[in-house]
């Protein structure tokens, strides 16, 4: 863990603790009988202590104060066993909570007395900088030789060791952001594979897995799907199908930089996961009025609500049914992150629509894992929707919903912004002659190839077979055309293999500027149109639309 993440929890602690005499102090004030004895102040005497016993519970050991918790839970549950009781007299619950709350309160106590605050026991949050790095098992030195070979410009740096590597080591030194590993059949359980597996279940790795064989065995299979790869490929592999297995995985994930929203009403609970979040380097904000989430959810637009499970006004199970209620809600993560260990209240929860349970208090290391893995599940899913599935570039509509917001933002920053529209040479004879399957191939290679060239934050789209477009912020025409020439050149020189000979593809380009073109559809017309223009004088060339 870094020291300054170790240093803000243990301020949280120490804030923690110096609020508890006040809290102890309120609960005794709580716990005195009331002077009336009828079954309704008796009930609201104990769903008022049930209530603050709760949220000690919840919070306590977070804290690091377990004793804390353990007191909390048995005069929440006290609580509620009173309640249940047939006839409720204060005589009844005094006697049942009594003990109780004293218990807690000598057990809050202690914690005063005991002057020195030990450092929180929290476990590391790795925070890794994970750029495109591979892990490559595999004993033959000669495909070895070859594979690393056919990396060479994927943006992938490929590291090769053989399977008696030291594998946790490496993986721990390495940070690699997927690992390909080589098995053969006839091992009853490959030992290499099966230590991946654990990697990962140990959070020491995190990304995809693809398992290559020289054998399509379906036991050789059923190890990798137990070892859960992510992909299996047959022998010979070209390295293009190991990248795009990749790209589909590493671009699901996008940064590191998940949106959280945390809704608890109890603040230092809060302070606490925001904490962790943060100091893995994910954006955390919180909310402690549940009256406030809807507000909240539009100005900070999350990808995944952590939810306190029992709040004043309304409680996580309401609240995530009227998050669902809002469209653009309708599939965001809802993680409820509670004291409530009651399996049969747990799995309530979930049906109104919660996608999962954690029950405080929760290692940070644990809540870290859980809320990215359903961060990603979420971006994978929704990148299905607004993403082509064959490239993961941007779909049409998609492309043109962000043009739009391009030139808004290139209105107010009074800033330039380029189109290209570019489209593939005489793509209809490279499927006559080789097949739609390597037809396929060369779009994927122009896809690849714009994301390498492009910014990240340029915008690039299929907008329909072997037509692309790309949105250039910031950019004049001039420079975009250099750019274009360079894509347009680097795409000419790549030798598309098809069968056991190779061949080479063009592409022609037009571009557009803004403000010289005003609206996103006269930009990408006045970007077709250059296109055209190149289209008709010979083809493999850029040409700027002349406004
Ligand atoms: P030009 O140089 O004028 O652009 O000629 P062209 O043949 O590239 O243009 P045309 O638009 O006539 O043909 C495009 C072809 O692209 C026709 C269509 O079958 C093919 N195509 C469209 N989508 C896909 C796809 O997803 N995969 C493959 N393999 N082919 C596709
Ligand atoms: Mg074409
Ligand atoms: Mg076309």
């Amino acid at each position: 863990m870094n020291d300054a993440l170790q240093e803000k929890l243990a301020l949280l602690r120490q804030s923690y603790r110096d609020q508890l005499p006040t809290k102890i102090s309120e609960l005794s004030a709580a716990a005195r009988p009331p002077a009336t004895d009828d079954e309704a102040t008796t009930r609201r005497y104990l769903e008022t202590l049930e209530g603050m016993a709760h949220k000690l519970a919840g919070s306590g050991a977070t804290f690091g104060f377990p004793d804390i918790t353990i007191s909390a839970r048995s005069l929440e549950l006290g609580c509620v066993d009173a309640l249940n009781q047939q006839s409720l007299s204060i005589q009844v619950a005094v006697d049942t909570v009594g003990a109780l709350v004293m218990a807690l309160q000598k057990a809050v106590d202690d914690i005063l007395v005991d002057d020195v605050t030990k450092a929180a026991d929290v476990e590391t949050a790795i925070v890794s900088d994970i750029s495109k790095k591979l892990l490559l098992i595999i004993d033959n030195d000669e495909e070895a030789k070859h594979l690393n070979g056919e990396f060479e410009n994927s943006g992938f740096a490929v590291h090769l060791v053989k399977h008696d590597v030291d594998l946790e080591r490496t993986v721990k030194k390495l940070q690699p952001s997927a690992i390909v590993i080589d098995i053969s059949a006839g091992e009853e359980k490959h030992p290499r594979l099966f230590a991946i597996d654990r990697l990962r279940k140990r959070d020491i790795f995190e990304g995809p897995l693809i398992v290559i064989s020289g054998d399509g065995d379906i036991h050789v299979r059923l190890q990798a799907a137990r070892a859960n790869a992510e992909s299996f490929m047959l022998k010979p592999v070209v390295a293009s199908e190991i990248i795009d297995v990749l790209d589909q995985h590493l671009s699901s994930e996008g940064g590191d930089d998940f949106r959280i929203l945390i809704v608890d009403d109890d603040v230092s609970t809060a302070k606490y996961t925001e904490v962790i979040l943060q100091g893995a380097g994910m954006v955390a904000e919180i909310v402690t009025d549940p009256m406030r989430v809807l507000e909240k959810l539009d100005d900070f637009g999350p990808e995944l609500i952590l939810m306190d499970l029992y709040m004043p006004e309304c409680d996580g199970q309401e609240l995530a049914i009227v998050i669902r209620q809002q469209e653009s809600f309708a599939t965001i993560p809802i993680v409820f992150l509670s004291g409530e260990d009651n399996i049969d209240k747990q799995l309530l929860a979930m049906r109104s629509g919660g996608d999962d349970f954690l029950t405080k208090p929760i290692k940070p290391q644990h809540l870290i894992s859980s809320v990215r893995s359903r961060v990603k599940r979420f971006r994978l899913l929704r990148s299905r929707m607004v993403r082509d599935s064959m490239t993961g570039l941007l779909n049409h509509t998609t492309t043109h919903e962000f043009l739009a917001n391009e030139i808004a933002r290139a209105v107010r920053g009074k800033s330039k912004l380029c189109v290209a529209s570019l489209d593939i040479d005489h793509f209809k004879s490279v499927n006559d002659t080789h097949g739609h399957g390597v037809g396929d191939k060369v779009i994927k290679s122009l896809s690849r190839l714009l994301k390498q060239r492009l910014r990240s934050n340029d915008i690039i789209g299929r907008m329909g077979g072997e037509e692309f477009a790309a949105v250039l912020s910031g950019t004049s025409i001039e420079e975009a055309e250099k750019i274009f020439n360079g894509i347009r050149q680097a795409f000419s020189d790549i030798e598309h293999p098809s069968g056991k000979q190779k061949f080479s593809v063009t592409l022609s380009c037009g571009i557009a500027e803004f403000p010289a073109r005003k609206t996103s559809v006269e930009l990408l017309e006045a970007a077709d149109k250059a296109l055209y223009t190149a289209k008709n004088s010979g083809r493999n060339l850029v040409r700027l639309d002349s406004a």
